[in-house]
Order: structure tokens, then C-alpha cells, then sequence
């Protein structure tokens, strides 16, 4: 049996024409999960095919994000991911009671991603996000090694001490020769009511990240995009509606759009 036992991992099977985005960030709160719901909803409502893997299993908040409540169905040995919005999720937050925290090691983990990618049955997709815990942990080697085919999506803010740990989280991807396709930038700016931007955390970490990581890896790393700070990109989170579905018209939906259209 190789990974994921007899059935296999559809998304690595050869043919499968399922472009896979492992979205990775340094540290924690950088806005890692909002850029992926954003993503996989502005693709879906192009007509795409999409899905998540929420793998931030110690902070799993992609349910959330989604407006999603409803627990997986099992059908047989198949387990029917919740659909919001078009896009398909699964998440171990699905899993589990309320909102205990899991403390699961290493190959506990291995072990729920690898059943993840291979009893849910998402069908054909066009493109599969799986949202990464921040840093270099265990989670990723595993997306490495189960999913060699995924391209790694790094966010970051614009500061530059934010730049050197998702450094760190990108530069994985030369041990694991996975692709990185590219640099988001979150909280870019405030645009303030005078039109002006305020820089609250600095700036250029993104294009100085996606310069180090084209070194790095040895190929063009391109800054995808910047996406402005906004109240109400936190506001679509909270409510379980992405901005880019709740207020399309802000420029951080355009920006998330933007990325999405140049994946
Ligand atoms: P991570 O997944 O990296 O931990 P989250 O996506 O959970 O980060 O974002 C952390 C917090 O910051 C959330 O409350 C989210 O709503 C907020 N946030 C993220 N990006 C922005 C933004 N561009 N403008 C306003 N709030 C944001």
C-alpha cells in the first residue's frame, strides 16, 4: 500500500490536473487562512472547482471563515466535505467537540492529513488550498511528502522581521523541491480618509521576501500581490462570509482577486 492505502491520493495521481496551493506564513495571525478562503472563493465564483484543506490543525479556523457549522457526511467509506460558497472544506475543527484544543505530534498528524486527502472525497477539482500552521513544522514536511505537486503560497506583512521567518517557511520548499509560487503580502496599508496610505507595519517585506526566495530556490518568486489592511475583510471573517463575496468592491477584495486571477 503507498500513501493513503489502496485508494491513493487522488490530487498526486498521474493526470490529475488539480493545481495544489499549500498556503504557509512564518508566524501566526499574518492572515494566512484569510488570504486562503479569499483565494478559494474568488476562483469558485469564477466557476472553478475548488477546495480547502484546513491543515492548521492546532488553529484551525477555516470553518469559521467559511460560515460552515455543518459536520462531514459518510457516505460508505467516503466522507462528503461541507460546501460553502461553492468551495468544499474539510478541517479537523470539523472533528472535533466545540473548540477543543488538539494536541496531536507528528505522525498523528501525517496520519489525519493523509486520511484527509484520501477518504474525503472532494471529485475533480481545479484547485485544492490547504491552509498550513505557521513555521516549518511537521505539517509541512508531510505536505511535502504527500502532495509533492503542491506549490507553496507564502504570506507575510510588510515588516521585515515578519519577511525573515516566512523566509524560513518558503525556503523548506528547496529541501522538499516543491514550487513556490509566490509572495502575498498582507496589511500592506490603511488607506486613510484623505485617500493617503498609512504604513502601520512598515514596508517592502514582501518584495524583499519573494527576491531572497527567488535566491533561495533558484527560480522567479514573484510578489503576487498586496492586499491593504481593511475593517472589513476582518469584519467578512467574522461573519463567515469572505470579503471578496461580502465587499467585493474594497480594494482588498480586488487585491485577493488580483492574486486569484494570477494563479
Ligand atoms: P493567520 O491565518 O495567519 O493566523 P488570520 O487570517 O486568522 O491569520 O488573520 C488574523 C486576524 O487578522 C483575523 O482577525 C483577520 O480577520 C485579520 N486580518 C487579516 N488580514 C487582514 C486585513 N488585510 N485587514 C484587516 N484584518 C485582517
Amino acid at each position: 500500500r503507498g500513501p493513503g492505502g489502496q485508494r491513493g491520493i487522488p490530487f498526486t495521481k498521474p493526470g490529475s490536473l488539480t493545481k495544489v496551493y499549500a498556503v504557509a506564513s512564518g508566524k501566526g495571525g499574518v492572515g494566512k487562512s484569510s488570504v486562503t478562503v479569499n483565494l478559494a472563493c474568488a476562483l469558485a465564483a469564477q466557476g472553478l472547482r475548488v477546495g480547502i484543506v484546513d491543515a492548521d490543525v492546532h488553529g484551525f479556523s477555516v470553518p469559521a471563515l467559511m460560515g460552515i457549522d455543518q459536520k462531514p457526511t459518510q457516505v460508505d467509506d467516503m466522507i462528503l466535505p461541507p460546501v460553502a460558497y461553492g468551495v468544499k472544506v474539510i478541517s479537523i475543527g470539523m472533528f472535533v467537540a466545540g473548540n477543543q484544543p488538539v494536541a496531536w505530534r507528528g505522525p498523528m498528524l501525517h496520519r489525519a492529513l493523509e486520511q484527509f486527502l484520501t477518504d474525503v472525497y472532494f471529485g475533480d477539482l481545479d484547485a485544492l488550498f490547504l491552509d498550513l500552521p505557521p513555521g516549518t513544522g511537521d505539517i509541512a514536511i508531510s505536505v511535502a511528502q504527500l502532495l509533492p505537486n503542491a506549490e507553496i503560497l507564502v504570506v507575510t506583512t510588510p515588516q521585515a522581521a515578519a519577511a525573515d521567518v516566512a523566509e524560513r517557511a518558503g525556503t523548506i520548499a528547496t529541501q522538499t523541491g516543491q514550487k513556490v509560487a509566490g509572495v502575498i503580502e498582507n496589511m500592506s496599508y490603511l488607506e486613510m480618509p484623505d485617500g493617503g496610505r498609512m504604513e502601520l507595519f512598515g514596508s517592502g517585506g514582501g518584495a524583499i521576501l519573494a527576491e531572497r526566495l527567488s535566491a533561495a530556490v533558484g527560480s522567479d518568486v514573484p510578489l503576487l500581490g498586496q492586499i491593504p489592511l481593511d475593517i472589513r475583510l476582518r469584519e467578512g471573517g467574522d461573519a463567515g462570509k469572505p470579503v471578496v463575496l461580502a465587499a467585493p468592491e474594497t480594494a482588498a477584495a480586488k487585491a485577493m482577486e488580483g492574486i486569484a486571477s494570477a494563479l
